[in-house]
Order: C-alpha cells, then structure tokens, then sequence
C-alpha cells in the first residue's frame, strides 16, 4: 500500500520550522507495511492545499494530512479535504457542546471562531484527540472509483502523535492486509560510499522485496536493510539472507550488525579479550576519550590517557623523547609510536593508541600538509603506526581520526 504524507502550515515553509511530524508519521506507517512515496509540504492556501490533496489521492491509497485544523483564518485543511474529494462539511453538534464545555471547565470564554473546529466532512469519523481541541477525522472513501483512506490529524506534535498511533494506526491494521516488517542495520567504516555502493549494489539490487539505503555520514556507512511479508518469518529470511551476503563482501570494514556505535563495539572487545585501552591524543585532542567514555561501563576497559598538545607534554605525559621530536617532528609516525608505546607503559594498559596529527585549518607545509594524521597502535608485542591523509575542515579531520584510531584498535581486537 502506498501512502502519503502532507504536512500543512505556511510556517513549515520558511527556514524557521521545519515538518519533524512526518518523521514520526512514516516510522508508524512503515511499521505497519505502508511504505511512503511522496511527502508535501504546503502552506496555507486553499487553492494549494486542495491541489496537493488531489495529487496525492491520485498516487496513493492512503493519504495523511496534519495541521491547519486549528480555529484560525488560516486553518484550511477541512476545506481542502472536501474540495478534493467533492463533499459537504457540516457542523457537529456534539462537537460543538463538547468544545463549549471544554472551555467553561477551563473558565475561559470561548470566541466563536472556535466553532470552526465542530465542522466535519460528510461521511467522516471524528478522532478524538486528548491534548487539544482540534479533533481529527478519518474518512474511508472513493476518489476516481478507487477506495482512499484520508485522515487528517493536527499540528502540534503533541497532539499528532498521540492521535495518529492511537487512532489512525489500529484503523489501518484493521483494513491492511497483515505485514510483517524485519529490519536489520549494517554498519562500516573507513570504506567510501561509492566504494561501497559499487560491492554491494549488485547484490541488494537482485533483491527486490528487501528495500536496501544506504547513508553515509561521521566516517562511516550504514546499511538499512528492510523488508514486509505476510508472516514474519519470511521476512527475516530474506533480510537475513541479504545480510550476511553483504557482510561478506564489507569483509573487515563491517563493524556492527546493528544499531551501535565503533566506540560501543571497541569496548566489547576490549572487554571480552580481557584488554585495558589508554591513549595519547595530540591533534584531536580527547575526542577519541570523549567517544569511548561516552559508552556508559567503558571504565571496565578504558583507564583514560592524556591530551599531549605540546611538545613538552608529549614527554612528560608520554615519555617521547625530545630528540625524536626534534628528528622527525611532533607529527611523525615515529612520534605516534612513541606517544602510543609510552602512554601504554605509564598506565599499564595492555594497549596503547598515540594519535598525532595536523587539523587545519592552519599549520600545513608541502611536506605536511593539513589532514596528515600518523595513529599508532601498540601492545606487548609490537608497536605499528599507519599514515593518514583526511581531507575536509578541522571538525572533520579530527573525527575521522578517532574514528581511524577505534578501528586500528577494533582490528587488533578481532
Ligand atoms: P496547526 O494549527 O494544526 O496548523 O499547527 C500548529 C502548530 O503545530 C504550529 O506550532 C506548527 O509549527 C506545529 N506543526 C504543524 N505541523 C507540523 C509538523 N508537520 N511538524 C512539526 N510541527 C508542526
Ligand atoms: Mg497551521
């Protein structure tokens, strides 16, 4: 089934307020089976809101249409709705003594444009909705000799939400035929998009049913494999099959088969082989820290490290010696590894990560130049570095390089 989502309100389209409602309104859909092809935003005109009704109803079965329900000139939905579809709007009357009681119990007066909101569309079921006085309606009806159901709930998310999963939702179940949704996420990293697209696009693509998107974003990947059947088991099936062909080809840079983070994965394995993680960071300065102590129970693995920004520090905190500085320079993968074996001796962690490197946007040479990051990795037995070359601003420089440092830690870990 296909269904569409129109957000109404002039506000939604000036760069002050953005439609965050359809988020949650395709999370519920997708959920039962319906998958969302288009969503709308229009202001409140009503020429506008009752084209975009049409157009919608001409490519969906279902259509979800929120906001401009409220009380004011501006709040057009009604209308629209009837225009599209070609019926009568008539006033409830008991909408309009439960509006009025609403307001006496509050002691407030009620103005008579609050009338507007006791006006219903011909044939439609009143939603009621508990956080506001604008109720919703749900119509089961034809357009161009095809069934449509249209239903229209109001702005405010908090009343949206609530009226939408706990009205519309068991409505659509009830007619829909029974789905059933498996969901599995896939992430990487130190791959790129494109890399990755061009290994995996010919292996989701030949499944059909399974619906595959791939985002990229913060270093890394993810996969979202999705897939509806009448039972859940076939739906697994196949996400599962799917799955583990394109954890096949992710080889190594697959790091999780869920939803969590590099830093998450890290600390299981650090836990699970019994290993301790201290780290020196010059360049991005505690972020790789930040990540790992971010994870709550990280303390069982993490002991902490230091931020070794100045030379001087790279010696009192890491024991590197000066002359290895003034040989090879504070970004230097002799450095790293003497930043990541020394850190790793003064803790007593069993491993330790040194991370050295320039951000930008200043501070490059030719031979140097911004983005070139040595991360070194060491334990009892050996000590490695690998030289970097991120490209971007400082922000993103820094993050690639934590997240280049988890995953030499990751690696060693596997
Ligand atoms: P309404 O009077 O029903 O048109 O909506 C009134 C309030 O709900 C305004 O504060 C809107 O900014 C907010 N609102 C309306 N539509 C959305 C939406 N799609 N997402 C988030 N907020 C919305
Ligand atoms: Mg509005």
């Amino acid at each position: 089934m296909k269904s569409e989502i129109i957000a109404v309100g002039s506000e939604l389209l000036t760069p002050f307020r953005q439609d965050t409602n359809s988020l949650y309104l395709t999370e519920q859909l997708n959920a039962i089976g319906a998958d969302v092809t288009f969503k709308t935003i229009v202001g409140d005109r009503l020429r506008d809101l009752v084209n975009a009704v049409q157009v919608a109803l001409g490519r969906a079965d279902i259509v979800a249409v929120m906001g401009g329900l409220g009380p004011t000139e501006d709040d057009l939905s009604r209308e629209a709705v009837a225009q599209a579809l070609g019926l009568s709007i008539r006033r409830d009357g008991s909408l309009v003594v439960a509006l009025a009681a609403r307001f006496a119990s509050r002691r407030m007066a009620m103005t008579d444009n609050n009338l507007k909101q006791a006006d219903i569309i011909e044939g439609a079921v009143v939603l009621p909705n508990a956080n506001g006085t604008a109720v919703g309606l749900w119509l089961d009806t034809q357009f161009a000799g095809h069934r449509k159901l249209v239903m229209m709930v109001p702005g405010p998310p908090n009343e949206c939400k609530p009226l939408f999963a706990n009205e519309c939702i068991p409505r659509l179940r009830a007619i829909l035929p029974v789905r059933h949704i498996a969901k599995r996420i896939l992430k990487a990293t130190m791959i790129p998009e494109s890399t990755a697209d061009a290994l995996l696009a010919p292996i989701y693509t030949t499944y059909k049913d399974v619906d595959t998107t791939i985002l990229a974003g913060h270093a890394e990947i993810q996969l979202q494999l999705f897939c509806a059947k009448p039972t859940l088991e076939a739906a697994q099936q196949r996400v599962d099959e799917l799955a583990s062909r394109l954890e096949e080809v992710l080889d190594q840079h697959l790091f999780a088969s869920s939803d969590e983070k590099l830093e998450q994965i890290v600390l299981y394995y650090l836990e699970m082989k019994q290993e301790t993680l201290a780290v020196a960071e010059s360049c991005t300065g505690g972020l790789m820290s930040q990540r790992i102590t971010s994870i709550s129970g990280s303390s069982r693995s993490f002991l902490g490290g230091a931020i070794v920004y100045s030379n001087e520090l790279k010696t009192a905190f890491a024991g590197v010696p000066p002359e290895l500085i003034e040989a090879h320079g504070a970004v230097s993968a002799e450095v790293a590894e003497a930043l990541a074996q020394g850190i790793r001796q003064r803790t007593g962690a069993s491993l330790g990560v040194g991370i050295t490197g320039i951000a930008g946007p200043s501070g490059g040479t030719e031979e140097k130049p911004v983005g070139l990051v040595y991360i070194a990795l060491s334990d009892a037995q050996k000590t490695e570095s690998l030289e970097c070359n991120f490209r971007g601003d400082r922000d993103r420089i820094r993050l690639w390089a934590s997240q280049q440092a988890l995953d030499l830690v990751r690696r060693r870990l596997m």
